[in-house]
């Protein structure tokens, strides 16, 4: 495994509101890290500016190179997407044109071959592939906004609350979905409320407290942390 994503002090403010503050993380290939925290805590406003969505300061170092001020675009191009809690599809277009879209760094024989990829992961999506996106279910909104940020082939893929509003057979898939995609490679940077399902599925965890990091460490340990299990896993 070698690291692919690696954020030095990055912090992010809304005027005079420090929403994060001090935070550093890697992410290796082939590796889950996430990153668990009650809400408020700063999780969407960290993976928001890695995806180049928000000013941020601090650094980030992707693939050895130093990417804090590119854009959005030129993230996307160099291998690091990212799924946003609110998905982000394009309603009135159809499954197969909203995959398309995330293949704007690709050549068009590239897109059609990543569309047959994403068919080859998510069946239900190649079921529905002329049915608008505003039509689908939750989870398979959520299967199509990951669909689509794998179109440009990413290395670190982040995903912000893919479980949100899900029902618990859906949210299990979407966790085994996370596990087939570290097993091809791929990091994942994951933000989670279900720390439960996010510590069963990572390698690494952080767990996040009014912008900081406040503990970090395997995930598997990180279950039998008793403070933790108390604070976020809603057993005494
Ligand atoms: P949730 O799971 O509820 O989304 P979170 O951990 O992702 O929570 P953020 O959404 O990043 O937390 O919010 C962190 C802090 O930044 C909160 O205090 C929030 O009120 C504040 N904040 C978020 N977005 C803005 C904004 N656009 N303007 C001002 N403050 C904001």
């Amino acid at each position: 495994m070698t690291v692919l994503l690696s954020v030095e002090d990055a912090a992010v403010s809304y005027g005079a509101v420090e929403a994060v503050r001090g935070v550093a993380l890697q992410v290796a290939s082939g590796s889950v890290a996430t990153i668990i925290g009650a809400n408020g805590a700063g999780k969407t406003s960290l993976l928001s500016a890695l995806g180049g969505l928000l000013p941020m300061r601090g650094r980030v170092i992707y693939d050895g190179h130093d990417i804090t001020r590119l854009g959005t675009a030129d993230r996307v191009a160099a291998g690091l997407a990212l799924v946003t809690e609110s998905r982000d599809l394009f309603g009135t277009m159809t499954v197969e044109d909203n995959l398309r879209l995330g293949a704007y760094t690709r050549t068009r024989a590239e897109a059609a071959q990543g569309i047959e990829e994403v068919f080859g992961r998510f069946p239900k999506l190649k079921e529905r592939r002329t049915q608008l996106a505003g039509t689908l279910s939750g989870g398979e909104r959520q299967m199509l906004a990951t669909g689509r940020a794998l179109m440009s082939r990413p290395s670190v893929l982040m995903l912000d609350e893919p479980s949100l509003g899900l029902a618990p057979l859906i949210v299990r898939d979407i966790f085994h979905i996370i596990t087939e995609l570290r097993n091809d490679g791929i990091g994942v940077l994951l933000v989670e409320q279900n720390a439960r399902a996010a510590l069963q599925t990572a390698d690494h965890a952080y767990v996040m407290e009014l912008g900081r990091f406040v503990m970090q460490g395997a995930a598997a340990e990180m279950m039998h942390d008793q403070r933790l299990v108390e604070t976020y896993l809603g057993i005494s």
